[in-house]
């Protein structure tokens, strides 16, 4: 198992495992139920992360991830702090979660 991805924000991380999905990877998804002891907790450690769980798929899963910024590159977005390409789905970036510009 390989650790692709985690974030904060849920809805960020929920969105990438849809990108892997789609791709025929398969993810699992750790501390999604972990919000509710968060009060005895670092945050950071409340994260969601997601892990691909075939390690042979890590870099098909990147690719995927990849090719879907790409395909969104005519409706998505660059982030004005880290200038990372977005989806136009995601109202915050993925990478750095600066808000969308108007
Ligand atoms: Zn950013």
């Amino acid at each position: 198992m390989k650790l692709i991805y985690t974030n904060e924000n849920r809805f960020l991380v929920y969105n990438i495992q849809n990108i892997i999905e789609n791709a025929r990877i398969t993810t699992t998804l750790k501390n999604e139920y972990a919000s509710s002891a968060a009060g005895d907790l670092v945050p950071h450690e409340t994260w969601l992360e997601l892990w691909v769980v075939d390690n042979a798929d890590y870099d098909l899963a990147k690719a995927a991830i990849d090719s879907a910024f790409k395909q969104a590159n005519e409706s998505g977005w660059d982030c004005p702090q880290c200038s990372e390409r977005n989806t136009a789905s995601f109202d915050v970036c993925w990478q750095c979660q600066a808000e969308r510009p108007d």
